[in-house]
């Protein structure tokens, strides 16, 4: 990461703490690593970014409907997916600091290909054979300990009342997906879907991550919005390259630049896979996964229909064929996804010799949509009035009130926290019932009257 880039990420961090977005967790007792906690407007944010997701992948399509799955799941659910057995990634410790370095990605920041899919012995050989390169991040010394694979399935003792938390252990679980394949038969035979058709879910996830050091980027605890969409065989490709057209589309309304975003194709794909792709964004430490695109084969289904002895065949009967529903998905973080759209609002300009922090964010994913202002606090007639602006606004959008300090102090803040319009009410107001809008982007001010204030942003907001 650049030095240039590396400013901008603890630019990010700091405005977040700062203006309440996001809090690193339990941060009085020293904080907990990979955990964040969202504040006041983090929360607002998370939000608008779910909203859009539901709004995108199930309310404006007919054959996606919604599921919440709980966290926690029969403990085979997770021997049937793999996870188990296979859900390991890639970990040596430094011999001098016992920093645990995630291999893979450390081979990557050296320019060596290397992915959580290679087995021990291939990423053993690329370790040897790049000795004296990989360099601690904590300590800088060069000298590790073997690879070892490590599960990243965190267990938990729930309904578990031996000491023991490796006895039977059940999981929190690892993605949200798992709770959709075990419910698709429920789906099928409740609502009223036929194939093909998709289950969206957004959820919880939890993994043992071995390094977490970039933000909200790679977290322990987080969440996921995933659509598993189940097709029949013969159209698992053609859907697909739709679902991805669809995919990209959905970042370029969400606001993302499209020069900021790109296609990552798996080269080593797992066994059954047929074709994955990732969309990566380009956050301040580089391009990085924001989604995976993912055709899946018949592989869910199949071995949950397995390991569970429930019959998963699928009849046709328009075509007269029966097959096991193959899965086309797209998954993808919310705290992914709210680090994109910080990064892609943080703006700083220079205004009048000083530098103005501003978040651009569209009007969409604003966590307030509309300030309020009384030009003076002691004035009990400008707040009367204010109050009253307030109240007829805040039913219809997230509003705030703000009598502190000056009101180029409340913009500032305003502008840290991206509200793309603020109303002041002055001694005009009292006169000629018109108040003076602010636009966040330009700054530029005009007299509205109060009459005619709903239309005015409603129009604004539906821009
Ligand atoms: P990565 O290679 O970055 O670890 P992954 O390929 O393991 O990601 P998936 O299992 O495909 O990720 O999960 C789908 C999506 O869930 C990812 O694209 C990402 O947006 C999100 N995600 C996965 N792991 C994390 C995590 N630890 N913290 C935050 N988001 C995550």
């Amino acid at each position: 990461m650049s030095k240039q880039d590396s400013e901008l990420m603890e630019k990010i961090i700091s405005l977040c703490k700062r203006r309440g977005f996001i809090y690193p967790s339990s941060e009085i007792y020293g904080g907990f690593a990979a955990v964040y906690d969202y504040g006041p407007y983090g929360v607002e944010l998370e939000k608008a970014v779910k909203d859009f997701w539901w709004k995108r992948v199930v309310q404006e399509n007919q054959n996606v409907v919604g599921l919440d799955a709980a966290i926690f799941m029969h403990p085979k659910t997770w021997e049937a997916s793999g996870h188990v057995s296979g859900f390991a990634d890639p970990l040596m410790e430094c011999k001098s600091c016992h920093v645990r370095i995630r291999v893979d990605h450390a081979l990557e920041e050296i320019g060596i290909f290397a992915d959580e899919k290679m087995d021990l012995a291939e990423i053993n050989k690329l370790v040897e054979e790049n000795k004296g390169k990989i360099v601690c991040p904590n300590c800088k010394k060069i000298e590790f300990t073997e690879v070892k694979k490590f599960n990243q399935l965190v267990k938990s003792n729930l309904g578990n009342f031996t000491e023991d938390i490796n006895e039977n252990p059940v999981y929190l679980r690892g993605e949200t997906c798992q709770g959709i394949y075990v419910n698709y038969k429920n789906v099928l035979d409740s609502a009223r879907v036929r194939v093909p058709f998709g289950i969206a879910q957004i959820g919880k996830a939890f993994r043992n991550e071995i390094t977490a050091r970039q933000f909200i980027f790679r977290t322990r605890e987080f969440e996921q919005m995933e659509l598993q969409y189940f097709v029949p065989p013969n159209a698992e490709m053609d859907l697909y390259e739709e679902l991805r057209k669809n995919r990209w589309q959905y970042y370029l309304d969400l606001g993302l630049s499209e020069s900021k975003l790109k296609w990552h194709k798996h080269e080593n794909l797992v066994f059954y896979a047929k074709e994955a792709y990732d969309i990566e964004y380009e956050f301040p430490f580089g391009f990085k996964e924001l989604e995976g695109v993912h055709a899946r084969g018949d592989y869910d289904l199949t071995q949950h229909g397995k390991f569970s002895g429930v019959d998963f065949t699928y009849t046709d009967q328009k075509n007269d064929e029966s097959y096991i529903p193959h899965v086309i998905e797209a998954s993808v973080g919310v705290g992914r996804t709210v680090l994109a759209v910080l990064t892609e609002a943080y703006t700083e300009e220079e205004v009048n010799g000083e530098t103005r922090i501003v978040m651009k964010f569209t009007k969409n994913m604003a966590p307030v949509k509309v300030a309020v202002f009384p030009l003076l606090k002691n004035k009990p007639e400008l707040v009367e009035k204010a109050k009253s602006v307030f109240e007829s606004l805040k039913s219809k959008y997230m509003c705030e009130f703000d009598d502190n300090g000056n009101v180029g102090k409340r913009y500032r803040r305003q502008d840290e926290i991206g509200t793309p319009y603020c109303i002041t009410v002055d001694f005009d107001t009292l006169e000629d019932d018109a108040v003076t809008v602010r636009d966040r982007d330009t700054m530029e001010q005009v007299r509205v009257k109060l009459d005619e204030l709903q239309n005015w942003l409603s129009e604004k907001f539906s821009e």
